[in-house]
Order: C-alpha cells, then structure tokens, then sequence
C-alpha cells in the first residue's frame, strides 16, 4: 500500500531519516501547542525555542498566525479551511522534522479530529501533543491582541470560544494549566516528556 494512501500517486514511499538522528545526536519530534486564543501557545512556544537551542538542538517554529499570512493565506476559518489548515502545517513539520528539527507548532488546532489527523501524518511515535490550557474568562482577559474584543463585538466570526468550539485534548502528552504554572514552568514540563521519551522507538 502506499505510504500516502490519501494521494492520487500509488507509488510514493516515505522517506527514511533514521541517518539524520544520529547526526544531530537527537530524535526529533513535532511539539504541537494547540489551544484557544491567548492561552499562551506563542510565549511558550518562543520561550521553548530558545531552552531547546541553549540544548544544542536545533528547532523551528511554526506559528498559526504566520502560515495563515503565507503558506495558508487562500485559507479562512470554516471547518473545512481549518482542517486544510493543519493539514499542511503537519505536512510540513513533518519535513522539517525529517531534516532533523526539532518542530514547535503554535496553532489553535480546534478540532481533535484534526489533530488525530495531524499525528497520523507525523506519526504517532514523534507527535507531541501539548494542551496550553487556560480557562476562556482568563485567555479573554489576557487577550493580548484584542481579538476577542473583536470578536464579542461581532467583528471576526467563528471564533474559537465564541461562535466556534474547541475540542479539548483528552489525552494530551502534556497538559500545561498556565493559570498555576508560569512561562518557564510550563518548558520545564515539555523538556521533562521529551526528555524522557527521547529513547523511544
Ligand atoms: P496564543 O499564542 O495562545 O494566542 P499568546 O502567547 O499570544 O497566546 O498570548 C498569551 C498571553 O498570556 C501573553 O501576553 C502572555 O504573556 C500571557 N500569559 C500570562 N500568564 C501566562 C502563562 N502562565 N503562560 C503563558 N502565557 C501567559
């Protein structure tokens, strides 16, 4: 069977990168922060990026708000935009991941079907599944971008935590309560998983 069971083409084959591991000493993985707006993904996503380079690893982020500028910019936030959404955020860390990076993703990621897809092309083995939880009153009051201002007034639809649902992670590799942990506390949590699951498979 193909690798790619979705793709018109039968005869594509996965890509090997088990040589890479060895060359930057690591496995590499995808971190996926998926949470509602303001929940903190993007502060602990920077933060998490630079504790993993002073590791001596090397990483790359991949945030919602960037990609919806560029490599998702023909895309908006019906259902199905977002489920294409993370479709190519996953397809493209999981190449950044075969080049031996370790790949942070910021992304609300609503929809836990979504994410299940995301970690059936990531691969289960290298998905890190990461809940930047806050309450909806605590993300509203940070509201750093005065989105859900915006949103409460009427001027951004499908928002998710207004008019638009977010699935919440049942069983997340980490869960991150940031209402009791602060910034470094919640880095601290996701080097300690992948810390200790860096000798799987
Ligand atoms: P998101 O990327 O999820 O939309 P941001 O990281 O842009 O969220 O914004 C989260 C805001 O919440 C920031 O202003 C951040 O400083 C603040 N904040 C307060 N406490 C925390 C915490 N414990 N963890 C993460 N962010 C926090």
């Amino acid at each position: 069977m193909s690798y790619f069971p979705d793709s018109p083409s039968q005869n594509l084959h996965a890509f090997a990168f088990s040589h890479r591991r060895a060359g930057h000493g690591h496995k590499p993985a995808v971190i996926w922060l998926t949470g509602i707006s303001a929940s903190g993904k993007s502060t602990i996503a920077d933060a998490l990026d630079i504790a993993l380079q002073k590791q001596g690893r090397m990483t790359a982020i991949i945030d919602g708000d960037s990609v919806r500028g560029g490599l998702c910019r023909d895309l908006g936030f019906t259902d199905s935009d977002r489920d294409e959404n993370i479709r190519r955020v996953a397809e493209v860390s999981r190449l950044m991941m075969e080049a031996g990076l370790m790949v942070i993703v910021a992304l609300i990621s609503p929809s836990s079907a979504s994410r299940h897809y995301a970690r059936s092309i990531i691969g289960n083995e290298f998905f890190v599944e990461v809940h930047v939880d806050a309450p909806l009153e605590v993300a509203e009051q940070r509201d750093p971008k005065g989105l859900y201002k915006k949103a409460r007034a009427g001027q951004i639809k499908h928002f998710t935590g207004i008019d638009s649902q977010y699935d919440v992670p049942v069983f997340p590799e980490v869960h991150l309560n940031t209402q009791a942990l602060s910034v470094e506390q919640s880095v601290e949590a996701i080097l300690d998983w992948v810390g200790h699951n860096d000798s799987r498979g």
